[in-house]
């Protein structure tokens, strides 16, 4: 019989979490039903500050599919993705919300692209950003064109984290062991046969979506330093410019003093130019800056999660 882990982080979910469980529920029985097949529910409490874990708790002493793990306080949802995929136990692994935000009425296709197409990741994709803000939207498909663009891993415009892996699929995203963790991009980058499935977006069932816009945006930043280095290209391209600028230049003025004695151009010409070439000594830095910082938190080689509580542990405290 093969076994399907369920991964779902959550943050601050409780009012979420009682739909998600009679859904999650619905299909995992259907699908048992089917196929032969068994389930784990793995729930990540990604440090929330209402009741999320005690629901976790309750849920987990009744149903003996459900286990959790609490973190020491909010690491931020990648870093419950990877503690998902480090603790599932399944032959196949699949990444969800916890505000059905990822409907799963669409495991059965994802399960049959495993088994029988032969792919290793099934995914689902969405076909519209309906109910975006429209700048929103705008800067997503810029980032996604530009990404493409300077990156080698493939990042897929819509591209959810709703989707189930094969093991080897599962193995391979947890031997790229880094600290900064971008998903969108190592999901990318590891490969393997991916089948797209189309969704339309779902608002979510209840609760607050935990992105602003600026979230979005930093978030976008640090994915464009994990998977390119082009920013720190552009820093040196821009500096071969100036030389060169400079250097015609000095041969204009050289040029025009000598021959016709004409008079150096004055004070307005050089602010504008020191402002000009110091911004972007500024700009360069700060890129390098940024890179450095990456660096310098990879190679402090923290945890990038810490466990407070885990259903297991609780057991054996009980025992
Ligand atoms: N989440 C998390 N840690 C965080 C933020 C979010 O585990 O720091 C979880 C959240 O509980 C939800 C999923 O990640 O299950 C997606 O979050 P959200 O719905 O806020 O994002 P959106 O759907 O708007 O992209
Ligand atoms: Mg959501």
């Amino acid at each position: 019989m093969s076994k399907i882990s369920i991964i779902v982080p959550c943050y601050n979910e409780e009012a979420a979490l009682p739909y998600f469980f009679s859904e999650i529920r619905k299909a995992a029985d259907g699908m048992s039903a089917a196929y032969d097949l068994c389930f784990e529910f793995i729930f990540i409490d990604d440090g929330s500050k209402d009741g999320t874990l005690k629901l976790l708790r309750e849920v987990a002493a009744e149903d003996r599919r459900t286990r959790y793990i609490s973190f020491s306080r909010n690491f931020g949802k990648e870093a419950a993705m990877y503690a998902g995929f480090q603790h599932a136990e399944g032959d196949c692994a699949v990444l969800m919300d916890a505000d059905l935000q990822h409907p799963p009425s669409m495991l059965e296709e994802m399960y049959l692209a495993i088994t029988e197409e032969g792919c290793d990741i099934a995914a689902a994709r969405r076909v519209s950003r309906k109910g975006e803000p429209p700048v929103r939207s705008f800067f997503a498909r810029c980032f996604y064109r530009l990404i493409n663009k300077i990156s080698r891993a493939e990042f897929v415009d819509g591209a959810s984290d709703f989707r189930m892996l094969s093991r080897r699929a599962v193995d391979a995203l947890l031997s790229v062991g880094e600290y900064n963790r971008f998903s969108k991009g190592i999901f990318g980058w590891v490969g393997f046969q991916t089948k797209w499935i189309p969704y339309e977006n779902v608002e979510r069932v209840a609760g607050e979506s935990n992105w602003s816009f600026w979230k979005l945006f930093l978030y976008s930043l640090d994915g464009i330093i994990a998977f390119s280095t082009a920013p720190l290209a552009i820093a040196s391209v821009v500096g071969v410019l100036f030389c060169l600028a400079a250097f015609v230049w000095i041969i204009v003025i050289t040029v025009k003093t000598v021959v016709w004695g004409d008079p150096v151009a004055g004070f307005p010409t050089l602010a504008c130019l020191l402002l000009l070439i110091g911004g972007s000594i500024q700009l360069s830095l700060g890129v390098i800056g940024q890179y450095l910082a990456k660096t310098y938190l990879e190679t402090k080689r923290r945890p990038v999660y810490i466990i407070a509580e885990t259903d297991r542990e609780r057991d054996a405290r009980a025992v």
